[in-house]
């Protein structure tokens, strides 16, 4: 029977789906009337389903029109937003591509920094209260998502007067207080690592890098400096885009080895692993160390920088391979070989 690949219209909707075509499979986009313009103008979705809002999309019909088509969902930050993590991992009972157990993983900081440290990698120095800030500090509050609500200090001090100043803004409560989450301030360049993890060929593969584009701090920082002191404005972290990048090339080792790591480490820890994209989102420091701030267990919306390939995606086959094409591919042989168990979950 056809099968047909499906994702939310958001995020990285647009490479999933036109991958998938270019694979040949039938393609399904779920949105609301309201959102539905770039997919019928870019005409990467064979069939539309509507829901009056995205939580809808966990609904039982919703559900049972999806498995009436033969749906693979491929999950997204989007989708797993939207339809709910609980329900991503227990109530929706329609094939996934990837481990759907991973994604807690990169939602729970506790998680997040057991799995990343455990797998050996570089993370930025954790400080357990405000008397250890000595230097360079970011702090970041639970559900100050987007990075809104990031702060930097370098003292205690500091660190007193700003939150003092963002519950005076409203944007943090005294209850918020005891759970900052404080860490060394990685002063380095970004590189966001998108990887690919084949279990069909059993192989990290890299697909593409890119850098962040953030407001207001990519704008703040054009404002000169003397004037920076003289205006009084919080940075905020909110990801508006993304830069395609390419780190150099003595670096590489070290990129495949932090990917490699990862991969064994999550095997153990939630079975059966980290199956196809996810993402380092990574500082280098002064001395070429790539430090990990943050990890996707699922396809990254940095990877829209290559929906047309990637120089480092190019090098496998020569293809202009995006990450949406690379997920259909090993679907495809996954179906060819009989081995879907080891792909959908
Ligand atoms: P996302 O939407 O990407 O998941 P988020 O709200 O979870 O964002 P982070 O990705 O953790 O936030 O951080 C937002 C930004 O803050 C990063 O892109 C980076 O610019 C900066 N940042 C985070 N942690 C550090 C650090 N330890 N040192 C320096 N900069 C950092």
């Amino acid at each position: 029977d056809e099968i047909t690949i499906v994702t939310v219209g958001s995020h990285t909707s647009l490479h999933i789906l036109k991958g998938a075509k270019l694979e040949g499979f039938s393609t399904a986009v779920i949105t609301t009337r309201d959102r539905d313009v770039p997919y019928k103008r870019f005409g990467v979705a064979d069939k539309f389903i509507y829901v009056d809002k995205f939580s809808d999309i966990s609904n039982d019909d919703i559900q049972q029109q999806l498995r009436d088509m033969n749906a693979i969902i491929v999950p997204h930050g989007s989708f797993i937003a939207y339809c709910g993590l609980d329900n991503v991992e227990s109530s929706f009972k329609v094939p996934m591509f990837g481990n759907r157990k991973i994604l807690r993983w990169e939602a729970e900081r506790d998680l997040e920094g057991k799995i990343l440290g455990e797998s050996g990698l570089r993370l930025p120095k954790k400080l357990a209260k405000p008397e250890d800030i000595k230097g360079p500090s970011m702090v970041k509050f639970p559900g100050a998502r987007g990075g809104r609500g990031y702060f930097v200090c370098a003292s205690k001090e500091e660190f007193d007067a700003k939150v003092a100043d963002f519950i005076k803004k409203g944007v943090l409560t005294e209850s918020d207080v005891p759970n900052a989450h404080i860490e060394e301030y990685v002063v380095g360049t970004n590189y966001c690592i998108h990887y690919f993890y084949s279990p069909l060929y059993n192989r990290v593969e890299l697909m593409g890098m890119d850098r962040r584009y953030e407001s207001n701090i990519d704008g703040f920082v054009r404002i000169p400096a003397k004037d920076q002191m003289e205006i009084e404005l919080n940075p905020s972290y909110v990801i508006t885009g993304n830069f395609p990048i390419v780190i150099r090339e003595s670096l590489l080792p070290q990129v495949f080895d932090m990917g490699d790591k990862l991969v064994d480490k999550a095997k153990d820890l939630v079975n059966p692993g980290m199956i196809g994209p996810f993402c380092l989102q990574s500082l280098c420091n002064e001395n070429l160390e790539l430090v990990v701030f943050e990890m996707s267990a699922r396809i990254d919306g940095g990877t829209n920088t290559f929906m047309n390939g990637s120089p480092y995606s190019f090098l496998y086959h020569g293809e202009n391979l995006s990450m949406g094409q690379r997920i259909a591919k090993e679907i495809k042989m996954a179906l060819e070989l009989g081995m879907e168990d080891k792909i959908l979950y």
